[in-house]
């Protein structure tokens, strides 16, 4: 059923579905000479044999003879009805049995050959292919991630036992994408793959499945394996069956939920650290800078910390002295662990009447929870099934989408409110909802599909993590030996050495940022002391000194181009 459905999509795209227009075109215009004929025939009948016969009649006459099928069961006896028969017969041949089966053939049978053909998926690799990302097990992570090392410039090829897949993805070779058509963890298989020659393998099957191609990788070669794990509990087994990271993907989702949604005391969300540089992230409402701008703040002379960004409704802007932290905004902070101390003693303690309210508790749902409880933050949970993997919480069970639910619960005495069901459309109307009765709570949604970022954000959610993009980031990060952290679709944290052409030179006389758009987050001495975060432009750019830079992809590639690394 599948594979005859896969052959009716081909019908329905590019040139073919421009091909069933004419068909159809030609089909009515075969109705219209029927009808014409059926009409003539009745009249001729009538007026030179005075016999009648009704439309259907007529219609099954012409039917018959222009099909040469011919009965004989309703003939003409006059000689004008004898010529008429006969053009019927001639033009029924010349329109129904040339004309017809040769444009089926021409515009439908011989390009679907062809077509056929010429996808035959892929079963081996060429033998020089190497340094290759293999990725097992294909959804919205996974090609997000391709989409990445695309711009990344780093081959990978996706290996699928479904055949009809792997030819749509040999279609979508524009994209990027080469496939391997087989079992992933037939060793044939692998070896056709170039495995022992690739980079990576990122394996994003069901977490046995995941172990059983862990085990079957190491048992040929140490390329290393990236795997993505469902519960957070079975990343050791992955480890042992000879993964390198296992990424609980659904448990890194719902801390970082849990870290948005609250409004009052800060808690600094640590995203990602370079040495002793860590990004993290904060929600103002939480500091005593609500309101104020970065100039008044003064957060760099309070806390040493460097704000290198902010967050507002998923817009990330560069800020400025003279920008505003508005109180819903999240900012983001470079420094050290000390200096993160530092802040979150500014902002003091947890208010005791913050509450969240989280929908789902599936395994995104249980992870923001439990993150919840150890600041502690008072939350409620709602689900309508029981989480079976959970023995720590008690949800509300009921459809969080039913009416009055959400109120029964209490929900407009919740500052918070996480919506992380694992359907987006449920999330979207649960967004919507709670905004419209609640427009002040801040509402933080998981998207489980790219696509519906936008929605969500539409709906009224003050901050959207998208499934796929985070996934996709840590994965590369993986890959890239961590060069860079991800902040956002479009935003980089990244590293690299004072390129030699620079070095001596003073941060104003680099021009880094004019000429490439990049600016300087932080330096890192060669001998492992405390970064400098955020340097004054006199600062003089030493020998082997790290930078962290941040910057869009574009940037962080006219860097790379106008300062290649040092060799
Ligand atoms: P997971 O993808 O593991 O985080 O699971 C998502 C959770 O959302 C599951 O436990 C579902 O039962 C739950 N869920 C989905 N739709 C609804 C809904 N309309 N109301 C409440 N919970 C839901
Ligand atoms: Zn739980």
């Amino acid at each position: 059923m599948k594979t005859i459905a896969a052959e009716l999509v081909y019908f329905l795209r590019g040139r073919a579905r421009q091909n069933l227009k004419y068909l159809v075109y030609y089909c009515v215009f075969l109705v219209a000479v029927i009808l014409i004929y059926a009409v003539l025939f009745r009249y001729l009948m009538w007026n030179l044999e005075g016999r009648e016969f009704s439309l259907v009649a007529g219609i099954y006459w012409a039917i018959t003879v222009m099909t040469t099928l011919g009965f004989g069961d309703i003939t003409f006896h006059t000689d004008p009805g004898y010529i008429f028969a006969a053009i019927v017969t001639i033009t029924g041949v010349v329109f129904l049995l040339i004309i017809l089966p040769f444009g089926l053939i021409s515009l439908f049978l011989g390009p679907w050959i062809e077509h056929r053909l010429r996808y035959r998926p892929t079963l081996e690799l060429p033998d020089e292919t190497s340094g290759h990302v293999l990725i097992f097990g294909l959804d919205a992570i996974t090609r997000a991630l391709i989409l990445k090392l695309k711009n990344s410039r780093i081959p990978c090829v996706v290996v699928t036992p479904d055949m009809d897949e792997a030819l749509r993805l040999e279609e979508e070779k524009e994209d990027g994408i080469r496939v391997v058509c087989g079992t992933p963890t037939d060793p044939r298989v692998l070896r056709s793959a170039k495995l022992e020659a690739a980079r990576y393998v990122i394996a994003n099957l069901s977490d046995p499945e995941n172990v059983n191609l862990c085990l079957s990788v190491r048992s040929q070669c140490k390329t290393p394996i990236a795997a993505t794990v469902s519960e957070a509990a079975h990343g050791e087994l992955l480890r042992l069956a000879g993964a390198n990271l296992a990424v609980p993907l659904h448990k890194i989702l719902g801390h970082n939920l849990a870290t948005r949604a609250t409004t009052q005391g800060a808690m600094a969300h640590v995203l990602d650290s370079f040495g002793k540089l860590l990004i993290a992230e904060i929600p103002v409402h939480g500091t005593p800078f609500s309101g104020q701008t970065l100039a008044e703040a003064q957060v760099r002379q309070r806390t040493g910390l460097a704000v290198i960004g902010l967050w507002e409704r998923g817009v990330f802007t560069t800020p400025t002295a003279e920008t505003r932290l508005a109180g819903d905004s999240l900012a983001v902070l470079a420094g050290t662990r000390e200096q993160l101390d530092a802040l979150e003693e500014l902002t003091g303690e947890q208010a005791s009447d913050d509450l969240v309210f989280i929908l789902g508790h599936g395994r995104v749902g249980c992870a923001a929870a439990s993150f919840l409880d150890r600041k502690p933050v008072p939350f409620i949970l709602v689900d309508r099934e029981e989480n079976p993997a959970c023995d720590e919480h008690i949800p509300i069970y009921e459809d969080a989408t039913g009416r009055h639910v959400l109120k029964k619960a209490g929900i407009e005495n919740a500052k918070g409110l996480i919506v992380t069901t694992n359907d987006d459309s449920t999330n979207i109307f649960l967004t919507l909802a709670s905004r419209h009765t609640q427009p002040h709570i801040r509402i933080v949604a998981r998207a489980n599909d790219d696509e519906n970022v936008p929605q969500l954000y539409s709906a009224g959610a003050d901050f959207v993590v998208s499934q796929a993009s985070v996934g996709a980031s840590i994965l590369l990060n993986f890959i890239e030996s961590k060069t860079s952290a991800f902040l956002t679709e479009g935003i980089n944290v990244f590293r690299r050495t004072v390129p030699s052409k620079l070095a001596g030179q003073t941060i104003a006389n680099s021009h880094i940022r004019p000429k490439t758009g990049c600016s300087i987050v932080a330096l890192e001495p060669p001998q492992k002391g405390d970064p400098i975060v955020v340097p004054p432009p006199e600062t003089v750019l030493g020998k082997d000194v790290g930078l962290i830079l941040i910057g869009s992809p574009a940037q962080e590639e006219a860097f790379s181009r106008l300062f290649p690394e040092n060799r």
